[in-house]
């Protein structure tokens, strides 16, 4: 039997040979930095293109928290379309009011839309909604992430709506879509998986986009690394309460000894999207009958959460 090497070399690209950043388990490869930018910016515009997220003409409203996976995404639509003269983009980051945690990510927001020159606006909740989400949270912090889901997917149409903006792009990742899948799974909420593929609902309202759906939370934040952007931001106080954090922590499991798990739950969804939409030519939208927003039920969520809220 011959002895292990003392010191084992750092492993290789797979396509070149240079030391490797990360090892791509569900393809079976290594790559290196250079690599790796190529295979993210290729996947991200391949999924723009097949799913038309971004055509010409659009001004596209991208949901900026400052956080890790909208950094990337504004980072990686900049550098896609810098020289498309026909496709805008404008930045929106939405203050909840999370005292200790928000300013920092702010920051962050502002300072790297300044530095892309791209345009910045943010609105608050305590601007549209009369609280901070501190305040509307006392004694709920249990339901903190739904209430703000519920909050912050209206303030980001306000938002893309004061833009002027054509769509909406948000930073959801492969990780957190997968976890989508399974917690609907889990809730056995199937309607909301389909509900929830973000697709136009009757041009009423801006189609929102997920250019970053096929792309994992460890690729995002290497590519960061990679772009000397990454820096250590504080992680939501309220995440705690999270049903998705133990998804996060089974999954990220799962896909570690199965490489592949969350691209197969996508396919899942688009199987279960695929058969709904054959059997029905798609759900008819209705609108909210309190605030005429386009919903699936008689009142929407937000105007659902206003009278749980007494507001
Ligand atoms: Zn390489
Ligand atoms: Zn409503």
């Amino acid at each position: 039997m011959s002895p292990e090497p003392l010191c084992s070399e750092a492993p290789a690209c797979s396509l070149c040979g240079e030391p490797a950043v990360i090892h791509q388990r569900h393809a079976g490869r290594l790559l290196c930095g250079i690599h790796l930018i190529a295979d993210l910016e290729h996947r991200v515009s391949g999924t723009i293109a097949s799913q038309k997220q971004i055509v010409p003409g659009d001004c596209v409203a991208v949901a900026l928290s400052g956080g890790k996976d909208s950094t990337a995404l504004l980072l990686l639509l900049h550098r896609l379309f810098k020289s498309h003269n026909d496709i805008r983009f404008v930045a929106v980051t939405v203050d909840e009011g999370i005292d200790g945690y928000r300013e920092a990510t702010i920051r962050s927001a502002e300072g790297l839309a300044r530095r892309l020159g791209v345009k910045h606006i943010t609105v608050s909740f305590r601007e549209l909604f009369g609280d901070s989400l501190d305040t509307i949270l006392k004694d709920r912090e249990t339901q903190a992430c739904s209430i703000c889901g519920i909050l912050r997917k209206k303030a980001l149409v306000k938002g893309a709506e004061r833009a002027g903006a054509t769509k909406l792009a948000t930073g959801h990742n492969l990780d957190d879509e997968a976890q989508s899948v399974l917690m609907n799974v889990l809730r056995g909420d199937l309607m909301r998986l389909v509900r929830n593929s973000g697709a136009d609902s009757g041009g009423r309202f801006i189609p929102r986009v997920k250019p970053l759906m096929y792309v994992q939370e460890k690729e995002i934040a290497t590519y960061l690394v990679l772009q000397g952007i990454w820096s250590e931001l504080p992680e939501c106080p309220y995440a705690i309460h999270a049903l998705r954090r133990e998804v996060r922590s089974v999954l990220s499991g799962f896909e570690y000894r199965h490489p592949g798990t969350m691209l197969r739950l996508m396919e899942n969804k688009k199987m279960i999207e695929a058969a709904f939409l054959g059997k029905t030519g798609g759900e008819p939208v209705g609108h909210c009958r309190e605030c005429g927003d386009p919903c699936s039920g008689e009142t929407c969520q937000l105007c659902q959460l206003r009278h749980s809220l007494g507001r």
